[in-house]
């Protein structure tokens, strides 16, 4: 078992709505260890793809983002969650988002100028439960005309649908925990 799956099995704690909770290493406190982990993991799987950008979404894809966009030598750019007074600017890609752990729907944006058709792009994010956050900020990348060349993801709620929606949708995903399910509030992953 990879050390992330361990601390998610030490550490984690399940909601209801299917809610894994991992504040002490992901999404408040950030261990630097895990995210090398993870990061690694995903270079490894998504080298030699001459990316030239990292997009994620605010807050948690931040961290993990910048350490892979660090190694690569390439920008990291976050979508910004939209109030109503950015939306009136012309010079942003936007699209609307359902966010699953605050049930609603909100605009995610991106100013113009940091995403160009020849640029190859990297998404990764914290968590994939419905596909909403991975398919909006993929949608946002291809407003612009670039390409996405992956998706990253740290932990996959892989019992719900958005791994399914982004594999339909043709994108390529590594995640790199695969949660098979958090029935009674027990985390069991697919094998690895
Ligand atoms: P999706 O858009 O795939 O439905 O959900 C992904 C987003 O929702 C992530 O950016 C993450 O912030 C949040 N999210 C979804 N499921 C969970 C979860 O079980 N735990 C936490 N901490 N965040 C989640």
């Amino acid at each position: 078992m990879g050390e992330l799956n361990r601390r998610i099995v030490t550490d984690g704690q399940v909601f209801p709505g299917d809610v894994l909770k991992v504040d002490s290493f992901l999404n408040h406190q950030i261990d630097p260890e895990i995210m090398h982990e993870i990061t690694g993991k995903w270079l490894e799987y998504f080298k030699d793809r001459e990316i030239t950008k990292i997009l994620t979404i605010e807050a948690s894809g931040i961290a993990p983002a910048i350490i892979v966009a660090s190694t690569l030598g390439v920008p990291m750019l976050f979508a910004k969650k939209a109030t109503p007074s950015t939306l009136t600017n012309h010079d942003l890609y936007t699209t609307p988002v359902h966010s699953y752990t605050k049930n609603v729907t909100n605009e995610i944006l991106v100013s113009k100028k940091y995403l160009s058709p020849d640029d190859k792009v990297l998404i990764v994010d914290d968590f994939l439960a419905n596909g909403e956050a991975a398919l909006g900020l993929a949608d946002l990348v291809e407003q612009s005309g670039a390409e996405v060349v992956g998706i990253g993801i740290c932990i996959e709620k892989s019992y719900q649908p958005g791994r399914q929606k982004l594999d339909d949708a043709g994108y390529e995903v590594y995640s790199v925990s695969r949660i098979q399910s958090l029935a009674n509030g027990r985390v069991e992953f697919l094998s690895e």
